[in-house]
């Protein structure tokens, strides 16, 4: 929960969650969508998601018994080198040092390394080098110091280094870095489009969606109708126009329903969903590969890019609170 999301939001959510799913076993037998729901409102369901397959995997293929090892942790859907080593140490004492951005700004600074912390050759670097300064008497306690360090004293700016308890072996202030580490080469400031999208009913409640071109981006996935705002456009007009160009349909544009940022390797999109209505004409795939009705338990079975698969589970919780 805490991936993406502050404490002050995640807590009573956590106290919900686990209320409800008070075992790994619960997690595992639940239904999908009583995880989601119990999810909802913290984005980001894939992490609801893997944390249910994880608990399933645990309990099918390893006796409900959660593993103890950063290498097994990892193993678990969803967990990733920082969560492993997170667990690992604080749950298991096992000497596996996590590093966070706030670790990496203390080492960085702590080893005088004046290079760029964002490629994988420095970051492989500071996680060696955090390996080597783990106390593995106490590894959970270490990695919850670093980290504290970092977020409390070692700060981006300002840090209190008079404070510090590991100034005398700090290289950053004993040379006076610590304003130009750690170093992070500028961003290229990548394209971000706004991307309307119909979420279109019929009467017997099924969703339309379109069939990807095999050679565009995304190809052979699906997605609900819509496209990219022209400058100047208002949403509705554009989402409108879209849907005549992509569907040869006029619609009215109904209540949003959700907006969801996502990033690409080379350009960022904000989607933002609208419940349409189709008001003339039949719909037709005049822009993408096919176009079906589908029942709404069916999203599930059809491949969607990220946003898209996001907008389905929101769509999914919406639909189904009505
Ligand atoms: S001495 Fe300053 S720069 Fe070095 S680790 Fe401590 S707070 Fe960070």
């Amino acid at each position: 929960m805490l991936q993406q999301t502050r404490v002050d939001q995640a807590i009573p959510y956590f106290h919900r969650f686990t209320e409800q799913f008070p075992d790994v076993q619960s997690l595992a037998q639940a239904e999908r969508q009583d995880v989601l729901k119990a999810w909802e409102g913290l984005g980001y369901y894939s992490r609801a998601r893997n944390m249910q397959d994880a608990a399933r995997s645990v309990v099918n293929n390893l006796n409900g018994r959660f593993p103890d090892t950063p290498e097994n942790i990892r193993a678990l859907k969803g967990i990733g080198p920082y969560t492993s080593a997170a667990i690992a140490s604080i749950a298991f004492g096992h000497p596996a040092a996590v590093v966070d951005g706030n670790v990496i700004r203390v080492i960085s600074r702590l080893f005088g390394i004046g290079e760029d912390v964002s490629t994988t050759r420095v970051k492989k670097e500071i996680q060696e080098l955090a390996d080597e300064l783990i106390d593995s008497g106490r590894p959970g306690d270490y990695n919850q110091a670093v980290m504290e360090l970092g977020a409390t004293v070692c700060t981006p700016s300002n840090p209190d280094c008079l404070e510090c308890p590991v100034s005398l072996h700090c290289t950053a202030f004993n040379t006076a870095q610590t304003e130009s580490i750690p170093y992070k080469a500028p961003k290229k400031k990548v394209p971000h489009h706004q991307i309307v999208v119909g979420i279109c009913r019929n009467e017997s409640g099924r969703l339309l969606i379109a069939l990807r071109p095999e050679d565009k981006m995304l190809g052979g996935l699906w997605e609900f109708p819509g496209g990219k705002v022209e400058p100047g456009e208002q949403h509705k007009q554009a989402l409108e126009r879209e849907l005549k160009e992509e569907l040869g349909v006029e619609t009215v544009t109904g209540a949003k329903l959700t907006e969801i940022k996502h990033a690409y390797s080379h350009f960022k999109i904000t989607l933002h969903a609208y419940l349409s209505s189709i008001t003339k004409g039949e719909p037709k795939a005049k822009a993408s590969r096919e176009l079906r009705w589908i029942r709404p338990d069916e999203l599930q079975d059809y491949p969607f890019p990220r946003a898209n698969r996001k907008l389905t589970e929101i769509l999914q919780t919406y639909l189904a609170s009505l």
